[in-house]
């Protein structure tokens, strides 16, 4: 029975309205109080889709095949191609669709495994596995969130091209170089190009050049998010939000997975799409991340056109260790991101931190106000891949994390790739699983020391060695 879950739709700029999510004191929302006194406001990606779905609570019982757990893009991925595959799916989501990290990211889709691209893969992998790794981390992700998108006809504002512009002369040989692999690996759309070049494509006189993708680009992660979940009921699959699983147990039968209000049996498999917290749920001692808090902005309309900033509306990253990015998003508006702490900065800190970043990457703009600063989680390895698991066990458990701020276009292939193992139709899971990861003992309790620690200890060796690209 197919639910009556509608295509997320796009306005035409933004409502200010309040929150349909869960508050949380670490994943909070900021609006400018010009535009009313709204106690847990919406983020600009909320506020740009019109009202959505709102799925009810699970308050019974219920089996399945497979069950998935979070309903980011991992999890709204997964569920899609597993239920596109026959599987009966069910999935569950403590808040709502797109609460996590999904629904509160740059939006920028760009090529790689988390912190690894292309030279890591090499480094670390034979010239075929890395060659494999890599387009399963970069053409064939973009080519699936585009062939979705076809497919059940989402409007997600779907963007291509993107920019990595350099802030040292140095960093345009590690440009070159990460380009250069890139070919290595069979992959042709990066170009160098210098300082006066960039400035057709980015007007701030802070670069001293760049790397222009044609293969990267953005969009709108929650609107994707959403149409995932749309494709997935329109295949049958069964959604229910404000459902937090508490424990699992695998007994003879299956395995037994305990949410607020009902017990779901989940005859087959589970997946743990559960971004950082992971690990609450596999009770794990040692642990391989290390969760970290970030932060994005959006702008009021500027003064002028923010083509006069972007002409070709390409998305930005930088290349300082404590990056930041930045793109055109509706009615003029500039979306800005960057830093990452241990704790949990709030808003005042936050938005006077991200306006002051454009005022320097864009001094032209004399009047930059903030409409919307909002906060999000995302964890870090000790490698800097993506670790992915499955379980040896009867039923397998599979769980993926350690996205290190990246991962828009990955998760949905990820998804693809953990549905493909358990129908047993490929390896491509199988190839991520190989990647070894480095117990963190306590790390993520320690997070609030080793994060600062950690930028201290870059941040000195970019003073030493400015020209040496050790970007996020
Ligand atoms: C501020 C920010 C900016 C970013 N910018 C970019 C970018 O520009 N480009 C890019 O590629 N990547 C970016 N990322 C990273 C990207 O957003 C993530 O890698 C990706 O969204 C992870 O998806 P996910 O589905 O694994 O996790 P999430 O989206 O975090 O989803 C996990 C879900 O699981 C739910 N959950 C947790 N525990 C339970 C439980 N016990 N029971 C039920 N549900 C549970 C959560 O509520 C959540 O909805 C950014 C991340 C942040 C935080």
């Amino acid at each position: 029975m197919k639910n009556l879950v509608n295509q997320p739709v796009l306005l035409n700029d933004v409502e200010f309205k309040a929150s349909q999510t869960l508050t949380s004191h670490k994943e909070w929302n900021w609006l400018n109080p010009q535009h009313g006194d709204i106690q847990h406001p919406a983020n600009y990606y909320e506020s740009s889709l019109a009202d959505w779905h709102q799925f009810e609570c699970l308050n019974a019982d219920v089996e399945c095949d497979v069950l998935v757990i979070g309903g980011g893009l991992l999890g709204a991925s997964t569920a899609l191609h597993l239920a596109e595959q026959g599987v009966d799916t069910v999935l569950v989501e403590k808040n709502r669709i797109g609460s996590g990290a999904s629904g509160r990211n740059g939006g920028q889709l760009t090529p790689g495994l988390a912190r690894w691209e292309a030279e890591e893969m090499i480094e670390h992998l034979s010239h075929a596995d890395a060659k494999k790794l890599w387009h399963f981390t970069s053409t064939e992700a973009m080519d699936l969130i585009d062939s979705i998108l076809e497919r059940y006809d989402i409007q997600t504002a779907r963007k291509r091209g993107h920019i990595t512009a350099a802030v040292h002369q140095g960093h345009l040989v590690a440009l070159t170089q990460s380009g250069d692999a890139r070919k290595y690996l069979g992959e042709d759309h990066t170009q160098v190009v210098g300082q006066h070049e960039l400035y057709e494509y980015v007007k701030s006189k802070n670069y001293f050049g760049g790397l222009i993708d044609r293969l990267g680009g953005h969009i709108h992660p929650l609107a994707l998010n959403r149409g995932l979940i749309y494709g997935f009921c329109q295949q049958g699959g069964q959604v229910y939000e404000h459902t937090e699983v508490i424990s699992m147990q695998e007994r003879e039968d299956g395995i037994y997975v305990e949410t607020t209000n009902g017990c779901i049996k989940a005859r087959k498999s589970v997946v743990l799409a559960v971004h950082h917290a992971s690990f609450k749920l596999l009770q794990e001692k040692n642990q391989t991340t290390i969760p970290f808090y970030t932060y994005v902005c959006t702008t009021a309309p500027l003064e002028i056109e923010i083509n006069e900033l972007l002409p070709h509306d390409h998305p930005v990253y930088d290349t300082q260790f404590q990056i930041d990015y930045y793109r055109g998003v509706s009615k003029n508006r500039l979306l800005f991101g960057g830093q990452g702490t241990g704790n949990c900065w709030n808003a005042e800190k936050t938005g006077h931190y991200l306006k002051g970043r454009i005022q320097h990457v864009f001094p032209q703009l004399e009047q930059v106000e903030l409409d919307f600063v909002w906060s999000g989680t995302t964890d870090l390895t000790v490698n800097g891949a993506t670790d992915s698991r499955k379980s040896e066990s009867k039923f397998p458990i599979y769980a993926v994390h350690g996205w290190s701020g990246h991962g828009v276009a990955q998760t949905v292939r990820i998804g693809k790739a953990i549905a493909d193992d358990f129908c047993g139709n490929s390896s491509d899971f199988e190839m991520l699983t190989q990647i070894q990861h480095q117990d963190i003992l306590w790390g993520r309790a320690l997070a609030p020391v080793v994060i600062p620690m950690a930028k201290g200890a870059y941040g000195l060796g970019a003073m030493m060695n400015p020209g040496k690209m050790v970007s996020f």
